[in-house]
């Protein structure tokens, strides 16, 4: 049942509403048979930029192209499109059978049955096939929606925070859920959230929207190691900032002096200018340094950053201990360390050497923002 049917492509797009753009003119194509995830707080312009690709909002500049196809002046119904929202829909005095299957039966296709029973089988429903909605779980109504959605054979499945509804424990099954039915199904889907860990356990590509924006867009494992701006660092996680200068350049690496200390930067992962003596913000996640306590100093490898400060806070979440870590020359930041033998633990007040790879760094533009 795989489809095909060519990339979505946004071209110049834009939409406002009076003097107010919910989104700037945008160019973005999403790859045919693709997972792609629009992420972004509240009010960033996702849910327009959805809408437009399903023609229930026009846009005020641009166009939408399916393939060789433009759809732009297409109304919704005529767009080889559906939509999944985060109200279920769901018909209530129809079964679940029947739910499915009525944009079969409204188009008079014939072998409604075979098709449904395939599909009710793709979302593991199979047995719940003569239940009203109201006797499914939240997660299970979900699949429904997703279900008669698909029957139709769209060539893009576009999902407006179809996971919003649900508890956080069903969110997380529904996430490898509609993620196992997509490479099943082999359809692009277009998915709309809030959520950073949603997007990244789902989507092959995530466009992270701001203030109507895409500000950066990639696989998810290039936008939490590669951020670009701090915008994106933060949104995706957790991040520690120092502020650098360039001191030189080294083969393919640049050295910042940062808090008297120097940190290597590899040139492909700053995002900001790097003329000698201009500003840079540093950037490592707190998972990617490790602590070495002072008097081991020693015994730290060569070729790491490294900063050295006091243990301020300590605090086992079970899965990992998270320090603050107090450095005289530059912030607090924040180091998670997995799996400490309960021993081994460093207590506030312990000196200690702060060390991560080169390779962890990242650098953005200190007056982007
Ligand atoms: P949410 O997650 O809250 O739905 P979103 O990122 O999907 O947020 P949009 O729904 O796309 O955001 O809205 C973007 C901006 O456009 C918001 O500030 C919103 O208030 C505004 N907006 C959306 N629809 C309209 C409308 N019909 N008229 C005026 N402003 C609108």
């Amino acid at each position: 049942m795989r489809q095909t049917g060519g990339d979505v492509r946004l071209s110049g797009i834009s939409k406002t509403y009076g003097s107010f753009t919910a989104v700037h003119p945008l160019d973005l194509t999403v790859p045919q048979g693709s997972f792609f995830a629009l992420l972004g707080a509240s009010g960033c312009g996702k849910t327009t930029t959805l809408r437009m690709i399903a023609g229930l909002e026009e846009p005020t500049t641009g166009t939408v192209a399916l393939g060789d196809q433009d759809v732009t002046h297409l109304p919704p119904y005529k767009r080889p499109v559906n939509t999944v929202f985060q109200s279920y829909a769901l018909f209530p005095h129809l079964d679940i059978f029947e739910n499915v299957a009525f944009g079969l039966r409204r188009r008079g296709i014939k072998g409604v049955k075979k098709q449904v029973e395939e599909m009710l089988d793709l979302v593991q429903l199979g047995e719940q096939a003569r239940k009203k909605p109201h006797q499914l779980s939240g997660g299970q109504q979900q699949r429904v929606a997703v279900a008669r959605a698909l029957i139709n054979h769209p060539r893009v499945l576009l999902l407006d925070e179809p996971l919003g509804a649900l508890d956080l424990k069903l969110r997380r099954q529904m996430q490898l859920e509609l993620k196992r039915i997509q490479t099943e199904v082999g359809i692009t889907f277009v998915h709309v959230t809030h959520d950073q860990e949603e997007a990244m356990t789902m989507a092959d590509t995530v466009a992270v929207m701001n203030g109507g924006r895409v500000e950066q867009l990639g696989a998810p494992a290039d936008l939490y190691e590669n951020p670009r701006t701090t915008f994106v660092a933060n949104f995706l996680g957790t991040s520690n900032f120092i502020e650098a200068e360039v001191g030189s350049h080294s083969g393919d690496d640049i050295v910042l002096d940062a808090c008297g200390d120097r940190l290597v930067l590899p040139r492909a992962r700053c995002g900001a200018p790097t003329a000698v003596g201009g500003k840079v913000l540093a950037g490592v996640r707190p998972e990617k340094i490790s602590l070495t306590h002072a008097d081991d100093a020693g015994a730290v490898p060569g070729g790491r950053n490294r900063l050295t400060g006091k243990i301020a806070e300590a605090s086992f979440t079970g899965v990992s201990t998270q320090y603050v870590v107090d450095s005289p020359a530059c912030p607090r930041f924040s180091v998670y360390v997995q799996n400490v033998d309960r021993d081994a633990r460093l207590v506030p007040g312990a000196e200690v050497v702060a060390h991560w790879s080169p390779a962890h760094t990242f650098g953005l533009d200190a007056a982007q923002d």
